[in-house]
């Protein structure tokens, strides 16, 4: 396996069933695909470092499920069907072991959400995956950050905080191991995507967005598009036995509003629009669940109530800034 083009060959090129709207593949100078009659394209772009986004712990099949899963997050958050997948790969060596599982675990979730990888590019440096994902959706039915109102009621799709409890507890941030460490580094390193959730939603959220930086900071994106506040009722908060049996409840409530990597959808539901929902979702493993409602925007942009009481949590600067430590330009 000595060059770039025998990697994509042997690596890339071989999928097992291929879209029947990619015109062309792998292998030409670019890829040309057909999008529907009536439909919208939609792009998204996600970047893995290593060091940053994972270590070299990470088994390389997660880096594959992780570069795509995330990719395919931010189109369930635009309520897109994800159908083509471009990949940028920059790699130190040509570590055929570490080059076989990524490739299986990126074929693995490519597969099972009917998408097809089209093309990308190969390229040698420090190892960094960048992954492009296209998908299509009905003209005019994007899901957006910037349609929530006041009465909304506000939805998550699934337990949150689990990931960064993964991550807390692989670097020992707790004093004893927990019995449920390896549930949670599955959902660290394995996220699903909603993706048949973020379709059903389409003319029914009034805003969507998907929560990879924190329920709060990723929640405080749609309040600023939208110009409103939201309360959050923290005992509805969906927490998963593994975050209740290792954290105090207050510890739980600040995971699961800050933590990163959960890659669940967050969105606002219309009262006159939560019948269709629950109709839309009723077939759905995973219901998503009522957390809180939309108000008018105050002091205060999120307020938290506990059993129907006004609640005051204490909570760090949410949100992971890739440039925290470099200093602005003073000019
Ligand atoms: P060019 O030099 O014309 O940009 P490349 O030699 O980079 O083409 O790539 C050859 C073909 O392989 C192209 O179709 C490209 O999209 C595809 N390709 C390159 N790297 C990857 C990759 N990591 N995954 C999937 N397809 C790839
Ligand atoms: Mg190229």
């Amino acid at each position: 396996m000595q060059n770039e083009f025998n990697i994509i060959e042997h690596y890339f090129k071989r999928q097992e069933k291929q879209r029947s709207d990619v015109v062309i593949g792998i292998g030409d100078d670019g890829a040309v695909t057909q999008v529907q009659p009536e439909h919208q394209l939609v792009t998204v772009t996600d970047t893995l470092v290593e060091g940053v986004h994972f270590d070299q712990t990470t088994p390389a099949r997660a880096v594959g499920h992780k570069c795509i899963a995330v990719n395919l997050s931010d189109l369930a958050a635009m309520g897109a069907e994800p159908c083509w997948i471009s990949l940028a790969l920059t790699l130190p060596d040509i570590d055929e072991l570490w080059l076989n599982e990524f490739a299986a675990g990126l074929h693995e979730v490519c597969q099972y959400y009917g998408c097809t990888l089209i093309g990308g590019d190969t390229t040698r440096g420090p190892l960094t995956v960048t992954v492009t994902a296209q998908g299509q959706l009905p003209t005019g039915s994007a899901l957006t950050r910037d349609g929530a109102k006041a009465g909304d009621w506000l939805y998550v799709s699934g337990p949150l905080g689990d990931a960064g409890l993964a991550l807390d507890i692989t670097q020992q941030r707790y004093p004893k191991a927990s019995p449920h460490l390896q549930k949670l580094v599955e959902r660290l390193h394995y996220p699903t995507p909603r993706v048949a959730l973020g379709q059903s939603l389409r003319g029914v959220a009034s805003a969507c967005i998907d929560v990879s930086d924190g329920l709060l900071a990723d929640l405080q994106h749609i309040l600023s598009a939208s110009g409103v506040g939201a309360e959050i009722e923290l005992d509805r908060l969906p927490l998963s036995l593994a975050m209740t049996e290792t954290l105090s409840q207050e510890d739980a409530f600040v995971k699961a509003l800050t933590a990163g990597d959960d890659y669940e959808l967050c969105f606002t539901v219309e009262e006159s629009n939560r019948g269709r929902l629950e109709t839309l979702t009723a077939h759905l493993k995973n219901r998503p669940i009522c957390i809180g409602r939309i108000q008018k925007v105050a002091s205060e942009p999120i307020t938290f109530k506990l059993f129907g009481e006004e609640y005051t949590l204490s909570l760090p600067r949410s949100g992971y800034n890739h440039f925290a430590n470099i200093e602005a330009d003073p000019s």
